[in-house]
């Protein structure tokens, strides 16, 4: 397999995506937290760069993609529709079934509410963070460099304070600082798994590619819905969020039209 391999630009754009996890959480080693305002500014950045790349890098192209296999309006609009809602379906699904409650074994009363929230958000992370690899992987899998650059960059940059947010949460509820990073950047590495699957199956079978897009978008948006934006809401910094939002939102569009 060669270095230029969809494949191999796949799991190597994913991989470095995925690190800037880890890059982001970095400030917890030293003990500096950045205020809460800062970061849920920042968190309101990421959320507007994941809704931006489920649009114009994730259901712009697999509608484009549809339409060519498909010569008519009406059924890449239908494909779209119901991955988009599989997409969302398989993580609200995922939310509920999987098992937090060992996470907390340890720890009784007041705090295990707080602890279980922490963990509920860091899972809803880990669990948001396959679909964007599976992302940047389709990217690279169907459209070479200048098809997975524009997302590695966006999804790397809104990784940052992902990381960030999920070690502070950790640091808050008592871990230790190396334990808080090592667990934020474990986060991360979901990325390259899902980056090597999206370029493998793209490789193999394009008839996929608009559902597996749709589907990672419908991923994203629920993640969106669902943690990021309560999660940056919740402390009264609304208006800061929406001003990252709006920031993030913009800046992804603007990579993903110039670079795409
Ligand atoms: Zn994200």
């Amino acid at each position: 397999m060669t270095v230029s391999s969809p494949i191999m630009l796949g799991l190597i754009g994913s991989l470095i995506a995925g690190s800037m996890t880890a890059v982001g959480a970095t400030p917890v080693l030293f003990g500096r937290v950045p205020s809460r305002a800062i970061r849920d500014l920042s968190l309101g950045f990421a959320a507007g760069v994941m809704l931006s790349a489920s649009f114009f890098s994730l259901i712009v192209p697999a509608l484009d993609a549809a339409e060519i296999r498909y010569g008519n309006a009406v059924t890449p609009a239908g494909i779209v529709c119901i991955a988009i809602l599989l997409g969302m379906g398989a993580v609200a699904l995922l939310n509920n079934r999987l098992p937090h409650e060992h996470f907390r074994t340890g720890r009784e009363g007041p705090e295990s509410v707080s602890l279980r929230r922490v963990w509920l958000f860091i899972i809803a992370i880990t669990i948001h963070n396959f679909p964007e690899g599976l992302a940047v992987g389709v990217g690279f899998g169907s459209g070479g460099i200048n098809g997975g650059l524009p997302l590695a960059i966006g999804i790397g940059l809104q990784n940052m304070p992902e990381g960030l947010a999920v070690a502070v949460s950790l640091l808050g509820e008592g871990y230790s600082r190396r334990r808080s990073w090592t667990i934020a950047a474990l986060t991360g590495m979901v990325e390259p798994v899902g980056g090597m699957l999206g370029a493998g199956i793209i490789t193999v079978s394009e008839p996929l590619l608009p559902w597996g897009l749709a589907f990672a978008a419908g991923a994203m948006l629920y993640v969106i819905s669902h943690e990021i934006i309560p999660e940056t809401h919740r402390r009264g910094h609304q208006d800061k969020a929406t001003l990252g939002l709006s920031v993030g939102l913009v800046l992804m569009l603007f990579l993903d039209v110039s670079l795409g």
